[in-house]
């Protein structure tokens, strides 16, 4: 089994197969987009797959698919239903901006992917095409009210950025008194690609939530799940729940179980570190699997105890030209 030099168990992979996407948030990439990787430069489905076996007989039993923006990815489709069989793996959710085609939804139930984050930070199109720099509210909104119609497990994660959505904030709270969803609000990271400076945060997660206490002073602190990365309210006789993500403040790395691929195929044992070991060159370089095996176990007896001090090692003073893209959130 995986298990890190602070005595943490890795089950959750966060895979990221494309850096590519088709909107632009501002505090994920550059107007003009990224400097994008050849197309042999980023992992195949075919090593994807052979390290999530590999992973799996380790003790792995989540895959996250993220990205940039996954539907972008040709035959992601059937990527996800080899995915789903792989021994071991008992759960593959994605997480996607919502303007691929509604018909996936149909599709992914049917596979097997039952839950879904959609990345929706306002419910007015106008701020929408602001922050995204596209005009793709519409299908976005058409997406999430089918995730929720078709009945999967639906998580909206809002990064609330005090110029742009603070608005957002209680009408997105007030989304869960009649709908199923968890509305996670995320603290804003570094990771914008170049796009913008970035200066400490003043909406952490303990202003957003004073900010809901205002509209909805009775909201109930529900327990907290193994390894959650939020923590969750719900307005009493909500169908749904409010989560926030101390992102930034990283008050959750104590129970970290994450492990992060890159695109490229670089391992990330935090969020906050910059560069990482390469298993696609170290596959094409002919490793076996049992040296696959025993470099992922060597690798996290060196993990950095918390975001912290993975930023304190970071190699260059540039961690906020990297961009969540190429990282995967
Ligand atoms: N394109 C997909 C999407 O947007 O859902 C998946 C990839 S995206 C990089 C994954 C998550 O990272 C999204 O929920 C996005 O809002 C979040 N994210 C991107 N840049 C961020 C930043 N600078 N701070 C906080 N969250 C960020
Ligand atoms: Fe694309 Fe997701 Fe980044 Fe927005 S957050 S630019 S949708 S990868």
């Amino acid at each position: 089994m995986l298990f890190d030099n602070h005595g943490r168990q890795l089950r959750y992979l966060r895979l990221a197969v494309t850096e590519r996407c088709n909107l632009r948030c501002f505090y994920c990439m550059p107007e003009e987009g990224l400097n994008w990787s050849k197309k042999t430069d980023i992992l195949s489905y075919e090593e994807m797959l052979r390290l999530v076996n590999i992973l799996a007989e380790l003790g792995i039993s989540k895959v996250r698919i993220t990205g940039g923006e996954p539907f972008v990815r040709r035959d992601l489709i059937p990527f996800m239903e080899n995915l789903v069989k792989v021994p071991g793996i008992d759960k593959v959710n994605i997480t996607t901006n919502g303007t691929a085609p509604l018909k996936h939804i149909a599709t992914m139930k049917t596979i097997g992917i039952n839950a879904v984050n959609l990345s929706l930070d306002s419910l007015d199109p106008e701020r929408f095409k602001t922050i995204t720099r596209r005009d793709e509210f519409d299908s976005v909104w058409a997406f999430y009210r089918e995730l929720i119609n078709q009945g999967l497990t639906t998580k909206i994660n809002a990064v609330v950025m005090e110029d742009q959505n603070l608005d957002d904030i209680i009408p997105m709270s007030a989304l869960t008194r009649t709908d199923p969803v968890s509305i996670r609000f995320i603290e804003e990271m570094p990771f914008n690609g170049g796009s913008k400076g970035y200066l400490p945060i003043k909406w952490n997660y303990r202003k957003i939530i004073e900010h809901i206490q205002t509209e909805f002073p009775r909201i109930e602190r529900l327990a907290d799940e193994k390894s959650s990365t939020s923590y969750n309210y719900r307005i009493p006789g909500a169908e749904g729940t409010i989560g926030v993500i101390p992102a930034y403040t990283r008050t959750i790395c104590g129970t970290c179980d994450r492990i992060r691929l890159t695109p490229k195929g670089e391992l990330k044992t935090c969020l906050y570190q910059n560069g990482g070991f390469n298993f696609r060159d170290f596959m094409r370089a002919g490793a076996t699997d049992d040296d696959i095996r025993n470099q992922f176990l060597q690798l996290f007896k060196k993990r950095a105890k918390d975001g912290f001090e993975a930023e304190a090692q970071q190699s260059d003073e540039n961690g906020s030209l990297q961009s969540m893209a190429t990282i995967g959130g």
